[in-house]
Order: structure tokens, then C-alpha cells, then sequence
């Protein structure tokens, strides 16, 4: 399961513009701020990885997502792992003060990536384990298991202990499973992780192989 490789391959607009070479892939998705960059860093973050890019000169870093991604946040990144398989980053979603019409293209420009890429083995949905469940994480939740998509939920942040405003994870966490579980016979795995203790990182990655092994 260990990644020994990471290249950045390409940015796409459109859905029908992303790599078109057979290569199973993930795509994780989150609302903005979730720990989607954090966490790809800490999948792919190895002493002897190398992180290259196609176009000459450029040598990714270890923060090589956030770089990437900084300002695109409306492009689909595809990142191949050991030549042999794509970590996707979608856009993120549910700004706090984003207008409906974002919010909409937000999701027909995700949906499209969605319904057209044959070669998706899971979607990793990020929910983030230090407040109690919202609402838009559901509703994404339940538009992927509406439309038969395999997901896993990858619970972030849960390093983060009670106290102050925030609630506990582990309360977090069963809330969330309690308010999904109406909506599926069977529910998604889960795994809880964080990126600040590396909780949860060699399973997302077993979990991972696992699913492209099926
Ligand atoms: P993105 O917008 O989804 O890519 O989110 P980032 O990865 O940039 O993280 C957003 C904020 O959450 C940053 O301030 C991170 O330091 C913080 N963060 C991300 N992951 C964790 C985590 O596992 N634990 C804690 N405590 N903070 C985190």
C-alpha cells in the first residue's frame, strides 16, 4: 500500500478533459477548509518519495497539493500514484457565503466529473470530525449513495479534543453515521484520521489498495 511515487499529471476544466488512460482512481471531495490538502500531503509524504511533474523544470514539493491547487479551485487535479493509479482532487464545496448559483455550479461541474468517469473506484467524502454533522455533507452523501456511487467516509481532524466550542469527535462521528444510516441498507466504510498525528493513514491507504484490488 505504500506510495513511493507521486506526479502531478493535469488540471481539467471539464470532466471529458481528464486522463482518459484506464487508471483507477479516487476522487476525494470536502468542504472547503475540511483538510483535503492535508491530508493528500500526509497519504503521499514519504522521505524517498518522489514528486515529479510532466512539465520540465517543475519539481513538486511536499506541498505540492496545496501549490497545485491554490487558486484552482475549480479544476479537477489528477495526481498518479505510482504510475499505476490517480489520486483525484475535486473542487471543494459549501463556502459559507457562497451564492446559490456557486453552489449550483459547483455541483453540475462535480456531477459531470461524477457521471462520467468509469474508472472511479471510491469517492473518499471528507467530513470533519471536530463539529457535529452538517447538513451539506449529508445532502453530498446522499446525492453519491442516490446515484449508486461508492463512497468511503473519511472522517478528518480527529485529533481535535472537546473543550471550547467544539464538540467531541467520537460524539460527532455517531451522529453522523445515526443521520446516514436512514438513507442506506448497508453503510459506507469509514475511517477516522488526522493529519496532525497521522491517525488513520496507513489504513486509508490498505483500505485503498484493497478497493483497487477488488
Ligand atoms: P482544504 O481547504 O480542505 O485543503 O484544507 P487544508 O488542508 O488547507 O486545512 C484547513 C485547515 O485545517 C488548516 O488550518 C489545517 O492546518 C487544519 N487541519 C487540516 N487537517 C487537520 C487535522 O487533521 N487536525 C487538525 N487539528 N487540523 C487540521
Amino acid at each position: 500500500a505504500r506510495i513511493k511515487q507521486a506526479e502531478f499529471v493535469k488540471s481539467s476544466s471539464r470532466a471529458k478533459d481528464c486522463p482518459k488512460d484506464g487508471k483507477p482512481e479516487f476522487a476525494i471531495i470536502g468542504r472547503s477548509n475540511i483538510g483535503k490538502s492535508s491530508l493528500i500531503n500526509t497519504l503521499v509524504r514519504q522521505k524517498d518519495i518522489a514528486l515529479t511533474s510532466k512539465k520540465p523544470g517543475i519539481l513538486i514539493c511536499c506541498d505540492f497539493v496545496c501549490s497545485w491547487t491554490a487558486g484552482k479551485t475549480q479544476l479537477i487535479n489528477h495526481f498518479l500514484i505510482n504510475r499505476s493509479w490517480y489520486i483525484v482532487d475535486l473542487p471543494g464545496y459549501g463556502f459559507a457565503h457562497a451564492s446559490e448559483s456557486a453552489r449550483m455550479d459547483w455541483s453540475s461541474f462535480t456531477k459531470g466529473y461524477f457521471q462520467n468517469r468509469e474508472m472511479l473506484v471510491a469517492v473518499l467524502l471528507l467530513v470533519d470530525a471536530s463539529v457535529p454533522p452538517q447538513k451539506i455533507d449529508l445532502d453530498c452523501a446522499n446525492w453519491l449513495g442516490r446515484n449508486n456511487i461508492g463512497m468511503t467516509f473519511v472522517f478528518t481532524k480527529c485529533d481535535k479534543a472537546k473543550g471550547g466550542k467544539g464538540s467531541r469527535p467520537s460524539d460527532n462521528i455517531q451522529q453522523f453515521h445515526e443521520l446516514i444510516r436512514t438513507c442506506y441498507r448497508e453503510p459506507p466504510p469509514w475511517i477516522t484520521t488526522s493529519s496532525v498525528t497521522g491517525m488513520g493513514r496507513d489504513e486509508l491507504l490498505m483500505h485503498m489498495s484493497q478497493l483497487r484490488n477488488y
